[in-house]
């Protein structure tokens, strides 16, 4: 199941688009599914849980971090991954940052643009975006956004047009590494590869829904 799940999506990525495996609340066992199928790339939202799957699993793996990161949370994450996407705040990229720095490492991550009606979402604003600067430690390989949760596509749409035009923008202004833009997820990622996304965050689509 996870396999067909898994090679039918792989069967219509363009080359250069890499799927990211959201593996939040599935058990190891599944994760071992999509491994054996070939998936490298995997995606968790919570740091216990990132913690407790890293020794489970084999070490080839990559993890990236896609959930809201708290500044006390650091060592239970920046030690496991190859990629930080949800960078949401001036204030935690400058905590990664002094983490790197201590810890002698360089980060790879993403800025989380704030798109969407939602308040209470965290994430940068365009104007933190266009004024941000060369941090010790860090290194910006571009945006990573969520769309409005709607079944609206056009509004899904608008979201991604949104990105993607500040993405080029970035990109414009020669930040070595920023290459990278991570849109799409279930059910929305085929209108993300129109809009350039070079990275899809697929859970539900592979793995089944999730239980709380
Ligand atoms: C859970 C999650 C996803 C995957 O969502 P699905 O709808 O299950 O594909 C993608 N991105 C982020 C940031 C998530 O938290």
């Amino acid at each position: 199941m996870i396999a067909d799940n898994l090679h039918s999506i792989l069967e219509k990525l363009p080359s250069g688009v890499q799927l990211v495996a959201v593996s939040k609340f599935h058990p190891v066992s599944s994760l071992m599914e999509a491994y054996n199928a070939g998936q490298r790339i995997f995606a968790e939202s919570r740091p216990q849980e990132l913690a407790l799957k890293v020794p489970q699993m084999p070490s080839d793996v990559q993890w990236h971090f896609i959930g809201h990161l708290q500044t006390n949370k650091l060592k239970l994450v920046l030690p496991y991954v190859s990629l930080v996407q949800s960078v949401d705040s001036l204030h935690l990229l400058q905590a990664i940052s002094a983490w790197a720095v201590a810890n002698n490492r360089i980060i790879d991550v993403l800025l989380e643009l704030h798109l969407g009606a939602e308040e209470t979402k965290q994430g940068f604003t365009e104007e933190e975006i266009l004024s941000i600067d060369s941090i010790p430690g860090i290194r910006i390989r571009g945006l990573m956004g969520m769309a409005t949760n709607t079944e609206d596509m056009a509004v899904v749409e608008r979201d991604f047009e949104r990105i993607e035009g500040l993405f080029r923008k970035v990109q414009a202004m020669g930040l070595p590494d920023f290459d990278q833009l991570s849109i799409g997820m279930s059910g929305d990622w085929p209108l993300a590869i129109r809009h350039g996304a070079t990275m899809v965050r697929i859970g539900t689509d592979i793995f089944g829904p999730r239980e709380y």
